[in-house]
C-alpha cells in the first residue's frame, strides 16, 4: 500500500495546488502516493450548510463546529482507518524531520485543516486528532500547514526522490543543520568554491562538509545540538 493522504477543508479548490507540480506532483502522477480532497461543507448543516457558530463565552470570530467536523471525519476515515489523523494547529507539537520520517514509513494521514478561529475543542479528542504546528506563527488557515506536512513526508517515500541517497545527509539528520552547498562557476564576483570541494579528496571533504555543518548548527540552531526527547 502507497502513502495515502485524505484532506479535510472548506477550501478544496486549494488543492492540490504546490503537491501537484515538481517533485510531489511527478510522484502523484506515478501511483507512489495518493491524494484525496473533501470538502468539510457537505458536512454542514440546513440548507445553507453552515460549518461554524460563534465561540460560546462570547469573543470575535467563528469556531468550527464539532459535529460538523466529526461528521466530515466519520465519512472520510472509518474507525479501523490505521491512518493517523491530524489537525494542523499552531497550539500542536512544532513538526520535526523526526516525526516527517515516521509519517513518511506509514499507510498515509487523514490532515483537518483549520479556518476562523479553529475549531471545537471537543473533537480534538472525540476523534483522537494529533496536533501538529508548522511553527510559531498564525496561518489564516490549516491548508498551507497541510501542504508542507504532505510534501515533507512525501519526498521521503521510496522512489520519489531520484538519488535516494539525496535524503540522507540533509538539514535535522543527525541533528544537524546541512553544509554549505556550491556549483560552477568557480570564481564569481570574486568569491571561489573552496578549494577542498575541487580536490578530489573524498575523505577529506566529508571531513570539511561535517565540520561546517557542525559550526553552522552551533551557530545557528545550538538547540538542535541538545535536542528534546524524541516525539511519541
Ligand atoms: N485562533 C487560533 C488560530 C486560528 S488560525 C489560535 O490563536 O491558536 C486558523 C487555522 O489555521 C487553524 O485552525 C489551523 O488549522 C491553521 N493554522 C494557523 N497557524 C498554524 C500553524 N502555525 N501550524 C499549523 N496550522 C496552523
Amino acid at each position: 500500500m502507497s502513502f495515502s493522504a485524505t484532506i479535510l477543508t472548506l477550501y478544496p479548490e486549494m488543492f492540490p495546488g504546490l503537491l501537484g507540480a515538481s517533485l510531489s506532483g511527478d510522484a502523484l502522477s506515478r501511483g507512489l502516493w495518493s491524494l484525496e480532497v473533501r470538502n468539510i461543507r457537505d458536512h454542514g448543516i440546513g440548507r445553507h450548510r453552515t460549518v461554524d457558530d460563534t465561540p460560546a463565552g462570547g469573543g470575535v470570530g467563528m469556531v468550527l463546529r464539532c459535529d460538523v467536523l466529526a461528521s466530515a471525519i466519520d465519512a472520510a476515515a472509518p474507525a479501523d482507518d490505521p491512518r493517523p489523523r491530524i489537525l494542523m494547529s499552531p497550539r500542536g507539537r512544532p513538526l520535526r524531520q523526526s516525526r516527517v520520517r515516521e509519517f513518511a514509513a506509514g499507510p498515509g494521514l487523514v490532515v483537518v485543516c483549520g479556518r476562523f478561529e479553529g475549531v471545537d475543542e471537543r473533537v480534538i479528542a472525540g476523534r483522537n486528532l494529533e496536533e501538529v504546528s508548522i511553527g510559531d506563527f498564525v496561518l489564516s488557515g490549516g491548508e498551507p500547514a497541510a501542504m508542507v506536512l504532505i510534501d515533507a513526508c512525501v519526498r521521503l517515500i521510496p522512489g520519489v526522490m531520484g538519488k535516494e541517497a539525496s535524503g540522507q545527509a540533509e538539514s535535522f539528520e543527525g541533528n544537524l543543520l546541512e553544509h554549505p552547498h556550491y556549483t560552477r562557476p568557480r570564481e564569481w564576483e570574486g568569491r571561489s568554491i573552496p578549494d577542498i570541494l575541487l580536490g578530489g579528496n573524498h575523505a577529506l571533504i566529508e571531513r570539511w562538509r561535517r565540520e561546517e555543518a557542525e559550526m553552522l548548527t552551533r551557530a545557528r540552531r545550538p538547540d538542535l545540538l541538545s535536542p528534546p526527547p524524541r516525539d511519541p
